[in-house]
């Protein structure tokens, strides 16, 4: 059985623009997402995309234009040597215009159904797996899963923080960007727990920065 690492597309490996990405003007890799990629495929887990592209049922564009712009993400970190191996997306939502994407589907996170189905096609181990988002909804479909979880500070990442206090399902790990997440996962920096209830924002930056450090 495969490990892997899930990963949430805009504001993980990539810029997240106002008005939902599809354009590939909008494409911008986040600094050294694909360096981080690339030490995944090095110690052995299987990179795999798992994004909402609610805008598809919203009507702001089509499929097409996500596979368009999945595959130029995928030359740009493959021209960097870094390689996914299989893109998950989830079309899908419950007040959608476009009445064929209407529905409550399975794979929208904080669903699990992404991670589910990637169990299924590329035999991952879940437990042994991770998900690094930017949203909780994402680390709440992470968890579901049974994978270990990871908020990154860019994209939404730091609004998304400040909700600690009210979150019902905390990642296990924050981090600064993907890059530091990738060296968590690899063993090669220090481990974050996240904050207790009453932490502020500050006091996350400065454990993300090194300056503090909480033991178990
Ligand atoms: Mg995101
Ligand atoms: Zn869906």
């Amino acid at each position: 059985m495969n490990k892997a690492v899930f990963l949430d597309r805009d504001g993980v490996i990539t810029q997240d623009p106002p008005h939902y990405a599809h354009r590939i003007d909008q494409l911008k890799l986040i600094p050294k997402s694909a360096d981080a990629i690339r030490l995944l495929n090095e110690n052995g887990f299987k990179v795999v995309v798992v994004s909402n592209q609610s805008g598809v049922a919203r009507g702001y564009y089509q499929e097409k234009d996500v596979e368009i712009y999945n595959s130029a993400m995928e030359k740009e970190l493959e021209e960097r040597g870094a390689y996914i191996d299989a893109i998950y997306y989830c079309p899908h939502y419950p007040e959608a215009k476009i009445e064929a994407y209407r529905m409550d589907c399975d794979c929208r996170k904080p669903k699990p159904g992404m991670l589910k189905r990637a169990e299924k096609d590329l035999d991952l181990d879940l437990k042994r797996s991770f998900l690094i988002g930017d949203k909780l909804i994402d680390v709440e479909a992470g968890y579901r899963a049974g994978c270990k979880t990871i908020l990154v500070l860019t994209g939404h990442g730091n609004d998304e923080s400040k909700k600690n206090a009210t979150m019902n399902i905390k990642p296990k790990y924050v981090s600064k960007d993907l890059h530091t997440a990738s060296q968590i996962i690899n063993g090669t920096t220090r481990l974050h727990r996240f904050p207790q209830e009453n932490m502020k924002m500050h006091d996350v930056k400065e454990m993300v920065e090194g300056k503090r450090y909480h033991d178990e």
